[in-house]
C-alpha cells in the first residue's frame, strides 16, 4: 500500500514503474513474453473492458492481437513481479477473436466504474498514448520520431533530440470566504452542474499566481490566500490537476461570459448536498457537483469536511 493516500481517481499508482528498466530493450522483450505478463488493449485512447473491468491478455498475445509494430508501453511491475503493458490496436476488433470478450470503453465512463487500481493503470497508459498521438514529429527539427524506452521517450533520428512525455499543470480551485464557497458553470456542462474553477498554468507563473489570475478572470474575485490541497493525474489529454483552496476578499461576482455562464455561492451545508445528489437553492433550482472521479468533487468534499 502507498504511504500517501489520495482520494482522486487516477492517483495512487499501484505499480512499480521500474524506470531503470526502460532503456533495456532485451529486458522489456522478456517481460512482455513473461508467462504472467498483463497486457491491456487500447483503441482510439479507450481501454478494452468487460463488465468485470479491464480485460488483461498475456503479453505474448500482443503480436497476434495488434501486430509486432504496435505502439506498446511498459506500465510497471506489481508486487508479485508481474509486468504490465498496454498495446494499441489499430485494426477493426470486430474481426478478431476478442470481439465477443468485451468492448473498447470510453475512458470517462470506465473511470466511473473501474476499480481505483485499474483506473490508475489504464489512466497512465491513456495519458502516454495521448502524448504520443500529439508528438509524432520532432518539435526541434520536424522529422518523424519513434517510440522507445517502453513508451517513455521519443527519439528523433535526424537531430538526435530526445522527447519525454509531459504533463500540463492545471490549477483547479475552490474560492471560499468564511462559510461559503463559489462554484461556476460553463455553458457546455449538463444542466444544473456547477464545478470548481480551473485553468492552465502559464509560463512565468507560480501556482499561486495562476490561481489568483484565473479566479480574477473567471469570476472577478481577489484572492488573498492560496492553500494547496492535493493533485490528480488527469489523462484528458495529459494534465496534472492541482487542487487549491483560494481564500477571496469579497463575494461580489463579475463573470467572464466567454468562460463562465453562471457562478453561485453555496453554504457548507448546500455544498455538502451538492456533492451528495444535489441541493435545492432558495429559488428552487437544483444544483449538483461533478461525480466523485472529478477532483472538483473531492475538493468540495474536503472543504465541506473542514479543509
Ligand atoms: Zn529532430
Amino acid at each position: 500500500m502507498p504511504l500517501l493516500r489520495n482520494p482522486n481517481a487516477f492517483a495512487d499508482y499501484p505499480l512499480d514503474k521500474a524506470g531503470f528498466r526502460r532503456r533495456d530493450s532485451a529486458w522489456l522483450a522478456d517481460a512482455l513474453a513473461h508467462e504472467a505478463s498483463q497486457l491491456a488493449l487500447f483503441r482510439k485512447l479507450n481501454p478494452f473492458c468487460n463488465e468485470d473491468g479491464v480485460v488483461w491478455f498475456a503479453g505474448a498475445a500482443r503480436d497476434a492481437l495488434c501486430g509486432p509494430e504496435a505502439n506498446t508501453v511498459f506500465l510497471g511491475v506489481d508486487g508479485d513481479g508481474r509486468p504490465y503493458f498496454a498495446a494499441e490496436m489499430t485494426r477493426d476488433p470486430s474481426d478478431s477473436f476478442i470481439a465477443d470478450m468485451g468492448a473498447f470503453e470510453d475512458m470517462r465512463a470506465a473511470a466511473a466504474r473501474l476499480s481505483d487500481r485499474e483506473t490508475s493503470i489504464v489512466g497512465c497508459a491513456r495519458a502516454l498514448y495521448e502524448w504520443h498521438g500529439r508528438h509524432s514529429h520532432c518539435s526541434n527539427c520536424g522529422a518523424a520520431t519513434f517510440i522507445t524506452d517502453g513508451g517513455w521517450r521519443r527519439q528523433c533520428p535526424a537531430c538526435k533530440a530526445e522527447h519525454f512525455p509531459k504533463v500540463d499543470p492545471v490549477v483547479i480551485m475552490l474560492p471560499v470566504r468564511g462559510d461559503r464557497c463559489c462554484l461556476g458553470r460553463q455553458a457546455r456542462f449538463p444542466r444544473g452542474m456547477f464545478s470548481a474553477l480551473a485553468g492552465f498554468v502559464e509560463p512565468g507563473e507560480s501556482l499561486e499566481e495562476a490561481c489568483a489570475r484565473e479566479v480574477k478572470e473567471e469570476v472577478g474575485l481577489d484572492t488573498i490566500d492560496v492553500r494547496y490541497h492535493f493533485t490528480q493525474p488527469w489523462p484528458f489529454p495529459h494534465s496534472l490537476m492541482i487542487g487549491l483552496i483560494a481564500e477571496v476578499a469579497d463575494e461580489a461576482l463579475t463573470l467572464d461570459q466567454d468562460e463562465i455562464d453562471e457562478a453561485i455561492w453555496l453554504t457548507r451545508e448546500e455544498a455538502r448536498a451538492a456533492i451528495s445528489g444535489g441541493c435545492t437553492m432558495p429559488d428552487g433550482r437544483k444544483v449538483f457537483a461533478p461525480p466523485p472521479f472529478a477532483i472538483a468533487h473531492q475538493l468540495v468534499k474536503a472543504w465541506v469536511g473542514g479543509a
